[in-house]
């Protein structure tokens, strides 16, 4: 498949007078010279993804859509460009293939396997600036952006960190199709790791039961001579927030296949809580490329907009195109969330509901770490299958913000992770991570609600 860069089709594909929420100020703004050589730069480079792969991507979500597969996300908040080593990327592949495993195993249904990851490198920020004593300096709004060091070189918005944010990527996703086509991902390697955890957790017996079954499974179908090329490579999508709209309109691609635009930077991009306004360029921008596309909505989200998304984003009801990513927080989902639900699903639009524990459970500790609580983030999800049970929808997936390291980010869990603990390895360029004990014991208390639901 060969892409079209300089297709006029794109040149008057975006609308340029639309607002675009939660950019940086760029040096010259946002068509100064140095970001005008950047889109240069990027508009000439090849696709990071193919548009074939976002339709297949699409079809799977159309499937979880109808209750036939479950959607996993997980990543990083912030991807940065010096945790782009292999191990951290491989440590996070192994934890969403861990957890996918178990999900799969009690759902009886497949799992979608999609990183935060190659590309999710900007962050929205609820201040333009940040002050320590008398000294105020642009946020930092990631790598893509700009640098977390606190000096005002640091932190001034650079455009050249556009290619670079191109090029880490490029290369995390080599390292992910490597991994997951290369014998890595193999199912019953995946359940030895699994082993492993129970082994060496203090808490690990509580699952040891769930991971005998799975152990069973794959042993009788070892005996009976079952051994298909499913268990040995995996499908994996790449994942990230559509926010820095220079760089998502610049890695937009004709496909030569289709004749339509596709934005070539990631499978799934999505629109955040504070992008997502209906006349903004974000919305304007994933209206106009044909990946699937996820939506965040938080607690205080309206039938009305959902609906008014759906109108704009999916207009002829596009099987897999729309996915709702809600985060309401542990003590809200159960009251704002039935109606959404119910308002959508009688208006006839198929979508993917997932649900992210995360973002609406976040809170400062005594000591001073932005962190979250493992108690509060299970609790979401479990509210989330209630809301779904109650009202015969399918509850179609969770967005994860994990790693695969054993930071101390997020308070509670098997191991206990206290107040005093998030010092110890609190690594996160912007929002608490599970670690990658949470994460698998979270897999686990999910599937129990899966096989239940
Ligand atoms: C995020 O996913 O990191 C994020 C900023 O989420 P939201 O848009 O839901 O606040
Ligand atoms: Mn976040």
């Amino acid at each position: 498949m060969t892409m079209n860069t300089s297709s006029s089709q794109l040149d008057n594909l975006f609308d340029p007078s639309l607002v675009a929420a939660q950019q940086p100020n760029w040096p010259g703004g946002h068509d100064g010279e140095q970001m005008k050589k950047a889109v240069a730069d990027l508009r000439a480079l090849p696709p990071l993804v193919f548009a074939g792969e976002c339709d297949d991507l699409k079809a799977k979500i159309a499937e979880a859509a109808a209750g036939r597969a479950f959607w996993l996300q997980g990543g990083d908040c912030a991807e940065t460009f010096n945790s782009a080593t292999a191990d951290s990327i491989r440590n996070r592949i192994k934890t969403i293939l861990q957890m996918a495993a178990v999900l799969q195993y009690y759902s009886s249904l497949p799992v979608i396997k999609v990183g935060r990851m190659a590309g999710q490198f900007a962050k929205p920020r609820s201040n333009d600036l940040e002050t320590r004593g008398d000294v105020t300096l642009p946020a930092y709004r990631g790598d893509a952006v700009n640098d977390i060091e606190f000096t005002e070189a640091a932190r001034t918005p650079d455009p050249n960190r556009l290619v670079r944010v191109y090029n880490t990527s490029a290369a995390t996703l080599n390292l992910v199709r490597a991994f997951t086509r290369g014998g890595f991902a193999d199912l019953r390697q995946v359940h030895e790791w699994n082993k492993g955890f129970i082994r060496d957790s203090k808490f690990g017996d509580k699952y040891e039961q769930m991971a005998n079954e799975i152990g069973r499974a794959l042993s009788f179908m070892q005996s009976a001579g079952v051994d298909p090329e499913q268990f040995k490579a995996v499908d994996f999508y790449a994942s990230h927030e559509a926010l820095i709209i220079e760089y998502e309109k610049a890695l937009t691609r004709i496909d030569s296949r289709t004749q339509l635009p596709y934005d070539v930077s990631g499978h799934f991009i999505w629109i955040g809580e504070r992008t997502r306004q209906l006349d903004g360029a974000h919305v304007d921008f994933a209206s106009k490329v044909r990946n699937p596309i996820g939506i965040k909505l938080g607690p205080k989200s309206t039938v009305e907009d959902a609906l008014a998304l759906i109108a704009k984003l999916n207009p002829d009801n596009e099987p897999g195109r729309i996915t709702f990513i809600t985060r309401m927080g542990a003590g809200t989902i159960r009251q704002a969330l039935p109606a959404l639900v119910e308002g959508v699903t009688k208006s006839g639009a198929q979508v993917l509901w997932v649900c992210d524990p995360m973002h609406g459970n976040t809170f400062e500790s005594k000591n001073g770490y932005k962190t979250r609580n493992f108690e509060d983030v299970l609790d979401e999800v479990r509210g989330f299958f209630e809301v779904h049970k109650k009202l015969g929808t399918h509850p179609g997936g969770i967005h994860i913000e994990l790693t695969g390291d054993d930071v101390t980010e997020c308070l509670g869990g098997g191991n206990e992770v206290s107040e005093k603990d998030l010092e110890s390895r609190y690594e996160t360029a912007c929002d608490p991570r599970l670690n990658h004990s949470q994460s698998l014991e979270l897999s686990f208390l999910v599937a129990e609600m899966l096989r239940d639901r």
